[in-house]
């Protein structure tokens, strides 16, 4: 019980809503956009293998839009490849869904990751470290939306991640880190039903895709608890990637692209370096003071398996697509976690810090995807408001 002596979130964070989107929709969202499209950040590699160690698959999906549309051979940058095929980067992929010459590309590896260590990240239960069966997607072409997964299969994860991994904490609980991997996970949640809601197809048939505000308001809106997590969520993935400001500073944005890769440098640097951030938000809360009471580490060890649990359950989600930004988002979490507990007790960021190009890569599209999010949810709301009938 008393592994928790000291609070460092502030729950009623100093920043309210309003201020959060006006830095959100001022600074934030537009350099992401750039940011996630430039080759170096629209790359993810992935296990997309499907490896449930609960259940057996049971292929649920029954939708065309679950699958996943994999990197044609010839898509990626040359840099990403270990020999070299002669092939250059098309300017503008198009999706090799469902044909032959969708192959995986197996041949990419490490030394493409020059200037980038090659670690396991100790929060997610893939092995980061192991190439044999990752393959690279275009996240660009693949959209995080309304994929039709539902009933029983995406019901059991949602269940098993909550009842088991990371159950909501009791009504009066002080301890902020039992609290912390809860909000973040229901954060995610929204943040995924709300990427449902803003892009839902109603017909297959015809292709019609538009914004569903009901869904919004039933999964989303009506439940203030779950966007407020959201707001966490977002807050706590963006004061990781604040603190990690020296180290993607320095990175290497190498993906063979020289204008690009020099834009996405900029666009980074833009990013965390933006003043407005700090002053607006200085404090969300204060990871200094998380895991310093008496029994931290014990409580920090506990988390740990439990988000290990959680990754592994990602490899359950019976719907390509799904997994593919299931996996993503919970990589960016992971290396959220690893960024902001790996402070000393004055907050400073570890010097010796080590980050994946892949980690990376998912922190900034996770932090886009809850920006995203943040916008859907404000816009949304104003929608639902007019529309009475919905309420
Ligand atoms: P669900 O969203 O399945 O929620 C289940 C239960 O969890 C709810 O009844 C409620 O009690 C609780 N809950 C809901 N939201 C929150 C919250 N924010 N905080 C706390 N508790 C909450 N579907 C797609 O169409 N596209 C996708 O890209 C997609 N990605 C997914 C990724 C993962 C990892 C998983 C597990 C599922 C994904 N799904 C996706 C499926 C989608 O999340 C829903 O499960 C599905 O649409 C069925 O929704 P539902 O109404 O049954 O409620």
């Amino acid at each position: 019980e008393d592994n928790c002596e000291y609070t460092g979130i502030v729950e009623e964070c100093c920043c309210d809503y309003e201020t959060i989107n006006d830095i959100n929709e001022g600074v934030l969202h537009p350099l992401l956009q750039e940011l996630v499209k430039t080759p170096f950040f629209r790359y993810f590699k992935v296990k997309l293998w499907c490896d449930c160690p609960f259940w057996p698959d049971d292929g649920m999906c029954r939708l065309r839009d679950c699958s996943v549309c994999e990197c044609s051979e010839n898509e990626f940058p040359e840099s990403f490849k270990t020999t070299s095929l002669n092939v250059l980067p098309k300017d503008d992929p198009v999706c090799q869904e469902g044909k032959p010459e969708a192959v995986v590309d197996r041949t990419i590896d490490v030394k493409s990751f020059r200037g980038w260590v090659e670690v396991d990240n100790p929060w997610t239960n893939d092995d980061e470290t192991d190439n044999g069966e990752m393959t690279y997607v275009n996240l660009q072409l693949n959209a995080e939306r309304h994929t039709g997964y539902t009933g029983p299969s995406a019901r059991r994860i949602w269940d098993a991640i909550y009842s088991e991994n990371c159950p909501r904490y009791a009504y009066g609980e002080t301890c902020t880190e039992k609290k912390v991997l809860y909000k973040l996970i229901s954060g995610l949640h929204s943040s995924i039903s709300s990427h449902i809601a803003a892009e839902y197809l109603y017909d297959e048939a015809t292709n019609k895709w538009a914004s569903n505000l009901r869904l919004m308001h039933n999964r989303v809106l009506k439940h203030f608890d779950r966007v407020e997590n959201l707001y966490f969520t977002f807050l706590f993935v963006l004061r990781a990637v604040t603190k990690a400001t020296s180290y993607l500073d320095q990175a290497e944005y190498d993906s063979g692209n020289h204008v690009e890769d020099l834009r996405a440098q900029f666009l980074i640097r833009e990013l965390v370096h933006d003043s407005r951030l700090e002053e607006a938000c200085a404090l969300p809360f204060d990871e200094a003071e998380l895991w310093q009471g008496q029994g931290g580490p014990i409580l920090r060890q506990q988390i740990q398996n439990q988000f290990r649990n959680i990754s592994a359950l990602m490899d359950c989600v019976g719907c390509e697509k799904c997994r593919l930004w299931g996996k993503l988002q919970v990589l960016g979490l992971g290396t959220s976690l690893q960024i902001l507990f790996s402070v000393d007790d004055q907050g400073n960021p570890d010097p010796d810090l080590q980050l994946q190009r892949n980690e990376v890569i998912a922190l900034l599209n996770l932090l886009n995807r809850l920006s995203e999010s943040l916008i859907y949810v404000t816009k949304m709301r104003d929608e639902v408001a007019k529309d009475i009938g919905l309420i």
